[in-house]
């Protein structure tokens, strides 16, 4: 393995971060992750600044026999950016990104957003596909896959990720590309977290924008699937260059008539993966299945589209459980289920979402990332969001019960596995959705973290 850099002495002197341990100022918010249900107090917090400190944290971490959880945008709603008792690194601090134009090429620091990104590689009429939320870290959202609008023409995030730099559980800093340690940038393409702290990441960059068309026709789930259907059918034959999700949600505020509000509808989102004028022409369409209850169609800057759900979702305001499964396919009775799970969600803020795959998603081979089979035609996903914690139950059980209503119309069990409700699943759904690539990445995850330090993720146990 060629190494960068390691340090010698196993102490957190001389590292340009701070360190928070509980009772001192910024522990309780630097403990806190968007998740409000999450509540959990590392022994210590190490604020990293750059790669040596990483290096330091991790050294730190292995002398004192500290479990590592990494946090990035704190986004992962299983809280698994933070852990009781073990160290928690936060990169938070580390957000930088440089773009190369000539080469096409992004260097993102470890804790980057999405937001950073878009704002760096849009100077250059560039992007990457990332995810719809903007601040959203790109470390979790592209170790897991990362599905964005862009993934009809430019797949997921990780079939962009070129290079990374990672801490690895000895201390050591590693490059891995095509040419060096290629089985670390495999094991990255999907296996989440397991394999240590990556502290730059490189993407490839495409021509993107400025102006990107966007669809966003809404109708009353009271008005039967008629406009789902059509939507589906039109991906069949558009899917290449369309990035969509139908979302189930519940009318509220002055968008929307006072005959619609408090009642189920849903929004046939799309973003058109190339010129503006070209899409708003081909997703009309769309916008005439029917009386729609608002449209909130429009060309738009990329980076307005990027932002333009973030309201939605505040950091630390909602208790939050998500769960998703791939779908081979989506029939009427899939369709016809997705809309009965909506009608029954406990919480007006919960959303429920029919994402669309193929295009340039679906042409890489299973084995050429660890994410693997790329065959899923679609996902579900059930989004139960709420406030009280006297609501927890229900809307833990809405999610779960809508998820296991639709194993029929799964793909061999296969879950996304940013979506992976609280991990209390064990590691049955993360064996099932590596499939045939489990065996490959229990190799990998043994050769560089044979001790487990990583493991507060979807976990990989190293071989004893
Ligand atoms: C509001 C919201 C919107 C979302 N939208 C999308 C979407 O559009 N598309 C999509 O695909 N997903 C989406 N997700 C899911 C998202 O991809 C996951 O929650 C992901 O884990 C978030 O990444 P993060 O860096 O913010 O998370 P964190 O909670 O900081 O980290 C998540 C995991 O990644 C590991 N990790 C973090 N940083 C590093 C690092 N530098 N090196 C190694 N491991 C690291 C952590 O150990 C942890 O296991 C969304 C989530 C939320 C809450």
């Amino acid at each position: 393995m060629h190494t960068l850099k390691t340090r010698q002495d196993s102490s957190l002197d001389g590292i340009s971060g701070a360190v928070l341990t509980p009772g001192t100022a910024g522990y309780d918010a630097a403990r806190s992750v968007w998740n409000a249900m999450i509540d959990r107090r590392p022994k210590m917090i190490v604020r990293c600044r750059n790669a040596d400190d990483v290096i330091a944290a991790v050294g730190h971490a292995r002398a004192k026999g500290l479990p590592i959880a990494i946090r990035a945008g704190g986004h992962n709603v299983a809280g698994h950016a933070v852990c009781d008792d073990g160290m928690m690194i936060d990169l938070s601090e580390m957000r930088a990104v440089t773009v190369d134009p000539a080469r096409r090429i992004a260097s993102v620091e470890g804790g980057a957003l999405w937001r950073d990104v878009d704002a760096a590689t849009q100077t250059h009429g560039l992007a990457t596909p990332g995810g719809l939320i903007s601040d959203t870290g790109v470390a979790g959202l592209t170790l897991s896959g990362g599905i964005g609008w862009l993934r009809a023409r430019h797949g997921l995030s990780i079939d962009n990720l070129v290079a990374a730099d990672v801490v690895t559980a000895d201390g050591s800093l590693v490059h891995t590309s095509a040419d060096q340690n290629p089985d670390l940038l495999w094991a990255l393409k999907g296996g989440g977290g397991n394999f240590g702290v990556v502290t730059r990441f490189e993407f490839a960059l495409h021509p993107v924008g400025p102006e990107v068309m966007f669809a966003a026709p809404i109708y009353a789930v009271e008005d039967g699937p008629g406009p789902i259907r059509a939507w589906r059918d039109f991906l069949a034959r558009h899917g290449d260059l369309v990035g969509s999700l139908c979302e189930f949600s519940t009318a509220g505020g002055e968008d929307f008539p006072e005959e619609y509000q408090g009642k189920r509808v849903y929004t046939l989102a799309c973003v058109y993966n190339g010129d503006a004028a070209e899409g708003e022409a081909l997703l009309q369409p769309l916008r005439e299945l029917g009386e729609m209850v608002a449209d909130f169609s429009g060309r738009m800057a990329y980076c307005d589209l990027q932002q333009l759900f973030d309201t939605l979702m505040p950091a630390g305001d909602f208790r939050c459980y998500w769960k998703a499964r791939y779908l081979t396919e989506l029939p009427n009775e899939m369709i016809d289920l997705a809309m009965k799970n909506a009608l029954a969600a406990p919480s007006d803020t919960t959303l429920s979402s029919l994402w669309n795959f193929g295009g340039a998603t679906a042409q890489v081979a299973p084995d050429a990332t660890a994410f693997g089979d790329r065959s899923m035609g679609w996902m579900y996903s059930l989004d139960a969001v709420w406030t009280d914690a006297r609501d927890d139950a229900a809307n833990i059980a809405w999610s779960r019960d809508g998820w296991d209503s639709a194993a029929a119309f799964g793909q061999h069990g296969r879950v996304y596995l940013n979506f992976p409700g609280h991990g209390e699943d064990g590691d049955d759904l993360t064996r099932s959705t590596f499939g045939a690539n489990y065996q490959r990445l229990v190799e990998i995850k043994t050769k560089y973290d044979p001790e487990n330090r990583f493991r507060f993720n979807q976990n990989i146990e190293p071989e004893q």
